[in-house]
């Protein structure tokens, strides 16, 4: 589980976290939405601790991971995370971007990465681009290596942020498939989205944020069809 409590984050005046509470259970999916600047990614980003947040407390399985003594790199590999743009390596094969962090941070072999690397690749159905350039790809394609090569990590959660924002319309539904497949195996995710349907239907929970706070959270559905707040009703007004 991520237990996160009385979580704060300023850039200098600017406190962009103003005290989120959120506990996400194991296997459960969470869905973040929000207006621009609300807070998501920093939320997100926290919790990989690619911010450090200014107070509060961030426990994963108990564990206080801002705790000066915990080692980030040990939680980070725990932790997967997919962005809006791919970050993949472009001077790498599909191969290659699989299996770096593999080798470097989990020191596995070569043979051993690349046959998990296969693995991903095949459960995201990408087996034929093993030797492909990113630059081959498709922009789905390319989503889908790099949830491949998070997943190459064996993490324990899955933190995406926007992860379908950047793709042609037409590209979408196959980054989301490979999202519903992963959850469905029972993999915990919060997953900042714009598309409403995928957290209508694979969300368990969906939460709204805006300036810094979590405004209403229930069941998706529920949320959608029946905000309880004005701020939500605002929001879901522009955005359904
Ligand atoms: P979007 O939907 O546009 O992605 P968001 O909800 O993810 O928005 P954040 O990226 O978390 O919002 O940003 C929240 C606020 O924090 C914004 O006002 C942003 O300008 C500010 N912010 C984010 N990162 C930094 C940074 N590294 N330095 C200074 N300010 C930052
Ligand atoms: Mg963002």
């Amino acid at each position: 589980a991520i237990d996160i409590t009385d979580l704060h984050k300023s850039f200098g005046d600017n406190e962009v976290l103003k005290g989120i509470n959120l506990t996400v259970r194991p296997g459960e999916v969470v869905c973040i939405v929000g207006p621009s600047g609300s807070g998501k990614s920093t939320l997100l980003r926290s919790v990989n601790l690619l911010e450090e947040p200014t107070s509060g407390s961030i426990r994963i399985e108990g564990v206080d991971i801002l705790d000066p003594e915990v080692e980030v790199d040990r939680i980070r590999t725990r932790i997967g995370m997919v962005f809006q743009q791919f970050n993949l390596f472009p001077h790498m094969s599909v191969l290659g971007n699989l299996t770096l962090a593999q080798r470097r941070v989990l020191g596995r072999s070569r043979t051993e990465a690349e046959q998990v690397a296969r693995q991903q690749l095949d459960r995201v159905g990408l087996s034929d681009k093993v030797e492909a350039y990113p630059a081959h790809l498709s922009g789905g394609q390319q989503q889908r290596v790099a949830i491949a090569r998070a997943l190459a990590m064996n993490p324990d959660m899955m933190l995406f942020d926007e992860p379908t924002s950047a793709l042609d319309p037409e590209l979408v539904g196959e980054v989301l498939d490979v999202m519903q497949r992963l959850a469905s195996t029972g993999m915990t995710m919060m997953v900042v989205t714009h598309e409403m349907g995928f957290a209508r239907e694979v969300g368990d929970r969906l939460i709204f944020m805006d300036a810094g706070v979590i405004v209403e959270e229930g069941e998706p559905r529920e949320v959608l069809s029946n905000p309880r707040h004005t701020r939500t009703q605002a929001f879901l007004s522009k955005v359904l």
